[in-house]
């Protein structure tokens, strides 16, 4: 009953599937037109041998042929394009082969391409419509992504409604490099716009037709601005490149609501405060019930324990609908939500509840600020020791013309983090979460304990892969704490590296 976007995808990834009754529901069928490793072939000849599978029982493509020309290839592909909308299934184009086997053999591989086959594709079906309007959608990392609403029109036997437009470049006519696309004409509000479905899936706008433009049709100015929060959105940029980042970015991480789940996932999650039993479902849930926006509300589910049992006990329910639903099996007994007891709340507000004294470098990481993982958040907690020394920081710099008057010159730490500090603390609105978050959490105060006579000490140690017998994280902690210098990648200056 459920429709797949792109079948090619659908089907590799139910055969990647562990479990085998799950490729077994998704109701695949295949025509057979080729074989692995035999002893003997199973007919001289491409055609006889696909003609043996379906003696043996497979489904074959009814539309294969046997051609003696170029002009008969040429006149059966003309022939299947023409029934091609009809087929019930997709495809892209037709194969032509050599017939005898010998002969493939003979002709062999070129860098992996058979030389006795060759594709002949479909030409991407297209057609012509209106841009109506330009929306902006704020992703779960904050980037604003254009999508492109047109007049509905069909290509291919599907009506498109929506187009993304990638980026302000995309826009604007250029690509990621530079370098113009659609002979570098931007794309305006009331434009006519040619569109086709490429290979199988994804629209695309292929041309802007500017006979058609409106007089009165504007540049499109992309928002400089959070349409869901408000906060600036930037564009970074890249310091290996000292190229701006083709997508502008909300910086209001902590109170965007569109990047508030992933936020609050990211918050709890195993780097970062590690609350056991506040999985990703927990949150989701919680966040939809209206329970919890921003991180510090998670610290006063315990005080809210009624609307906590209520938001577990209706997605509980419409589960066991869903699952009656699936089955056609109804319930015996329906217990009523408020009869619902949840022994597992206590254990999971005594989880939130130790997590209030967390360690400086996971709280730091758990913020979610851009470019600051677990190392260097590590960084950072080595060099400020206090967070509310980061935060006095942070803001000085934030305010300073000159980043770098303020913040001091810290191995590991550069302009990229330095650049996300300041969007992060120069964002008022985040002074708020922050603020309630503290009322709630107190990070404990970083304290180099570090010992200089093992064996690590003084040496440069990378991690890499997951180990067995603790986190990453904790390897890293306890490698620091013998002394050691815990690098990110491998470099010159690497002494040890262990692989998980
Ligand atoms: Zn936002």
């Amino acid at each position: 009953g459920q429709d797949y976007v792109n079948p090619r995808n659908t089907a590799a990834g139910s055969l990647r599937q562990k479990d085998p009754s799950v490729t077994a529901s998704r109701n695949l069928k295949f025509f057979a037109y080729a074989w692995g490793y035999t002893t003997a072939d199973p007919a001289p000849t491409q055609y006889d041998s696909v003609q043996k599978f379906a003696e043996w029982g497979f489904k074959i493509s009814p539309l294969m042929v046997r051609a003696k020309s170029a002009e008969e290839l040429i006149a059966h592909y003309h022939r299947i394009e023409e029934q091609r909308s009809a087929l019930g299934y997709d495809i892209d184009g037709v194969v032509y082969k050599v017939d005898q086997l010998e002969l493939q053999r003979r002709w062999g591989f070129v860098t992996g391409e058979p030389r006795w086959a060759v594709a002949h594709k479909f030409p991407a079906e297209q057609a012509m419509t209106t841009v109506q309007k330009i929306d902006i959608q704020v992703g779960r990392t904050g980037t604003l992504a254009p999508v492109a609403r047109l007049a509905p029109v069909t290509v291919g036997g599907v009506v498109v409604e929506n187009v993304t437009l990638h980026n302000e470049d995309y826009i604007k006519g250029l690509d990621s490099t530079g370098q113009p696309i659609r002979d570098g004409i931007d794309v305006r509000i009331g434009d006519t716009v040619v569109i086709q479905r490429a290979g199988d899936v994804i629209p695309q706008i292929v041309s802007v037709v500017i006979d058609k433009r409106p007089a009165d049709a504007v540049p499109y100015e992309f928002p400089h601005t959070c349409p869901i929060c408000g906060s600036p959105a930037t564009r970074e940029i890249n310091e290996k490149t000292g190229k701006e980042d083709s997508r502008r970015r909300c910086t209001g991480e902590l109170i965007c609501p569109a990047q508030a789940v992933e936020g609050l996932r990211h918050f709890v999650s195993r780097g970062a405060l590690d609350i056991e039993g506040l999985g990703a479902e927990n949150i989701d849930t919680f966040f939809n019930a209206g329970l919890i926006k921003t991180a510090a509300d998670i610290f006063t589910l315990r005080d809210r324990r009624p609307a906590v049992t209520r938001a577990l006990a209706e997605r509980r329910e419409e589960q066991a609908r869903q699952r009656e639903a699936a089955s056609g099996k109804t319930r015996k007994n329906v217990r009523s939500v408020e009869d619902r007891n949840y022994e597992g709340l206590d254990k999971l507000f005594a989880a939130i509840d130790s997590r209030r004294e967390p360690e400086l470098d996971r709280f730091i990481f758990a913020l979610g600020i851009r470019h600051i993982g677990e190392t260097t958040a590590a960084v950072l907690a080595r060099t400020f020791s206090t967070i509310e020394e980061l935060i006095r920081v942070g803001k000085e710099t934030a305010a300073a013309e000159d980043p770098h008057t303020v913040f001091p010159s810290v191995n590991g730490i550069g302009d990229t983090v330095i650049d996300a500090l300041r969007d992060f603390f120069g964002n008022e609105r985040n002074d708020d979460v922050l603020d309630a978050l503290l009322r709630q959490v107190k990070p404990k105060p970083y304290i180099v304990n570090v010992s200089t006579d093992s064996e690590v000490a003084g040496k440069t140690v990378v991690f890499t892969g997951s180990l067995e017998k603790m986190t990453r994280s904790e390897a890293k902690a306890m490698a620091e704490r013998l002394g050691a210098k815990v690098a990110g990648s491998v470099s010159a200056k690497t002494d040890l590296v262990v692989a998980g």
